[in-house]
């Protein structure tokens, strides 16, 4: 049996990174970026005010102070998007707020409340201000934005190869980019099979139970940024299963979830080996031990014929999931440019005695937190494979080695972060 890092190198040595598109920069976020983008502005464009005050001349300010306030006369106001027809010259100021271009003649802020404005407005109340009195000293370049300080006209704001968030789709923005090129998302077919099967919203006949893993695979799909094509149930016979499997054909990568375990109906191994090709079955790891990995037949839009990864995960509901994370996951990300695959993970201390007697490596669903500075995991109660809640209440997986037999309450086991952040551009 293949150890999980044998199993996923083989994986990813079967799917190669996708082509690039360009899309709205809204639609691109956790898409890699598959250009340099380069500005053809300054950002900001003019020098602007970083304050609410008055724009003047530094020299005009000095020996100012609070009882020996420097008057100087108010000829205008500026607010931000528009430009005053006014230059400030000696022994006057302009009314500006916070990213309005500095006016011509003027050199530096000075922000309302360094001034005697608000008083004068309580003594006047209905007149405008034409006088106003500085209460400190300053100096050129004070509370002035400069132009191009945030992005200068011609340099390469972001690099290819960067994991778009929301501040790189923010900093597009700020340069007036609507469309980006990015590594298309792949499109992920899932495929449910089992005779017991049936979709929510309908009734439930005595011995079915509902298709869980449909969407919860579906939604890992989405969460790691592919896109998922729902194909619904196959039934456990030859005739459903390839009429299914078909309408893969277009997909970047299969998901099948059931139909591989050594049952009498599981027949998704035996049809991906007779019509496809098999890769490896089987895992040394729990849960999960009956994944299967193989490639099938598949077509183009442009009718070109091609290779689709097919994963077969386990039916049980939690087996999917941690087999998803461990398998699909890191394939997913390697398709649309990322670098980075493996999981975010801490050391932490146990909370449970775990005994592992099957030698194979145990992925046990558990709720890992910071205490008194370090991490404590503890299990989500029972951990059978078909219990889909243990994976609800977890926040992490705790990895017990496939040769150590047990591991008590206090040791300290690696922990995989489920929902960490794993967008990492520095
Ligand atoms: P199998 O590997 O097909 O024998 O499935 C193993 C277990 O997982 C069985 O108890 C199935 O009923 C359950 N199972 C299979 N497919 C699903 C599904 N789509 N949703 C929920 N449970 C499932
Ligand atoms: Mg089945």
């Amino acid at each position: 049996m293949l150890t999980v890092e044998e199993a996923l190198q083989k994986i990813l040595s079967e799917v190669s990174i996708l082509e690039t598109e360009s899309v709205p920069i809204m639609d691109s976020l956790g898409q890699v970026l598959a250009e340099d983008i380069v500005s053809g502005i300054n950002v900001p464009p003019l020098d602007n005010s970083a304050m609410d005050g008055y724009a003047v001349r530094a020299q005009d300010t000095k020996g100012a102070g609070e009882k020996t306030p420097k008057v100087l006369k108010v000829i205008d106001t500026v607010i931000a998007g528009s430009i005053s027809k006014k230059e400030v010259t000696a022994g006057t100021a302009i009314r500006i707020m916070t990213g309005a271009p500095i006016p011509k003649g003027a050199d530096s802020v000075i922000q309302f409340e360094k001034t005697d404005e608000e008083k004068r407005k309580q003594a006047a109340p209905d007149e405008p201000v034409t006088q106003v009195g500085i209460f400190e000293e300053i100096e050129a370049g004070d509370s002035i934005r400069l132009a191009g300080e945030d992005v200068a006209k011609g340099s390469t704001i972001l690099k290819q190869g960067v994991t778009i968030r929301p501040a790189e789709i923010g900093v597009m923005a700020s340069i007036g980019r609507d469309k980006v090129k990015v590594i298309r998302r792949p499109i992920v077919a899932v495929l449910s099979t089992g005779n017991e099967l049936v979709e929510m919203g309908k009734p439930l006949p005595e011995g079915k139970i509902y298709n869980s893993n449909s969407y919860s695979i579906a939604s890992l799909v989405k969460k790691y940024g592919g896109i998922p094509k729902m194909l619904g149930i196959a039934l456990d016979n030859e005739k459903s299963l390839v009429g299914k499997l078909k309408e893969a054909q277009d997909a970047d990568m299969l998901l099948t979830t059931g139909g591989v375990s050594m049952g009498d109906y599981d027949m998704v191994k035996d049809i991906l080996a007779r019509d496809g090709e098999m890769v490896f079955w089987k895992v040394r790891v729990k849960p999960g031990k009956p994944l299967a990995f193989g490639k099938i037949k598949g077509k183009s839009k442009d009718g070109k014929a091609k290779v689709i990864p097919h994963l077969g995960l386990p039916g049980n509901a939690t087996s999917c999931m941690v087999s998803f994370e461990l398998f699909v996951r890191p394939a997913l990300l390697k398709m649309m440019g990322k670098k980075k695959l493996e999981k975010p993970s801490v050391p932490a201390i146990i909370q449970d005695n775990i005994k592992n007697d099957a030698g194979r490596r145990i992925y046990d669903r558990a709720i890992t937190e910071k205490q008194d500075g370090h991490y404590i995991a503890r299990l989500t109660g029972p951990q059978g494979s078909g219990i889909l809640t243990s994976m609800a209440l977890a926040n992490s997986f705790v990895l017990i080695p496939e040769e150590t037999e047990k591991v008590k309450k206090g040791d300290t086991v690696q922990a995989l972060m489920l929902d960490w952040n794993e967008e990492v551009n520095i």
